[in-house]
């Protein structure tokens, strides 16, 4: 299978979420969460053309996924694509042309089928997407205390798998964040912990994954060498690097990567 999908996280983490889906026809990009100005250096880093932008969209309404969609709108003029639930969190998004999808609906986007599914997180009506073109598949799953039996099948056989990896539940439980944000992290409602995200790893990757890479990781409650420690073994992985921040299977055939915050990563 010829890869025809390329992912490009721009930023993931609490500070703001952008990534860019490069598919066949064009580009989508899932969510807008830093200034345009950073947005568009760390394309300019990887080598993403936005002017290939031919579709937004959006997660939920958190400020760390829309807070730079305003400002890029000013600059970019096709579709975007949220939840009504997403749109109404929001009064500057309501005030946006958003085109409304339902977390079941299908779209047809830049060359890429694009199946929408929906998480569970605090917010209105959150989703996460699977893009697929000929016979290639990208999975996105963030910002969700527990993954949806819909996510489940949409995130199934990846050959790129990005999900939610937050918190450790140990550094959560002795750190500094108050109780009911404690409570609020591990909740249903709240974020994916490396455990959570350790124990569905086996049974969504397959001998098409190649990729899988952790998204979300908290910088109070998590480090990348923690995050890796715990979901590599789950699939036999084991570390790639001196730091424990990557892994890969012994056949070398699916590596496991860590998206950060402040740096992009392009995964082809
Ligand atoms: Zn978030
Ligand atoms: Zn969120």
């Amino acid at each position: 299978m010829t890869p025809e999908i390329h992912l490009h996280v721009l930023a993931s983490g609490s500070k703001g979420n952008a990534a860019v889906i490069e598919g066949p026809e064009g580009n989508i990009l899932v969510d807008c969460g830093i200034s345009r100005r950073e947005l568009m250096r760390r394309a300019t880093e990887v080598g993403v053309d936005m002017d290939r932008v031919h579709a937004v969209l959006v997660t939920h309404e958190h400020s760390d996924h829309v807070s730079g969609l305003s400002v890029f709108c000013n600059h970019y003029d096709g579709p975007l694509y949220a939840t009504a639930g997403t749109v109404a969190g929001r009064s500057y998004l309501a005030e946006m042309p958003f085109t409304l999808v339902d977390h079941s609906q299908d779209l047809e986007l830049c060359g890429m089928h694009v199946r929408c599914f929906p998480t569970s997180h605090d917010v209105n009506d959150p989703m996460g997407f699977r893009f697929e073109t000929g016979g290639d598949a990208l999975g996105w799953c963030t910002d969700t205390g527990y993954v949806t039996d819909e996510a489940m099948e949409a995130l199934y056989g990846c050959r790129i798998l990005g999900l939610e990896s937050n918190h450790d539940e140990r550094m959560l439980a002795s750190g500094p964040y108050p109780a009911f944000l404690k409570t609020r992290i591990r909740g249903e409602a709240g974020h994916l912990s490396n455990d959570q995200t350790a124990s569905i790893l086996p049974f969504l990757v397959t001998s098409d994954t190649e990729t899988v890479v952790a998204l979300h990781l908290s910088q109070e409650n998590n480090r990348p060498s923690v995050c890796m420690r715990t979901i590599a073994p789950a699939v036999c992985a084991e570390a790639a690097n001196d730091g424990f921040t990557e892994a890969r299977t012994s056949d070398g055939l699916l590596s496991l990567c860590v998206a950060a915050q402040d740096r992009p990563l392009t995964i082809w």
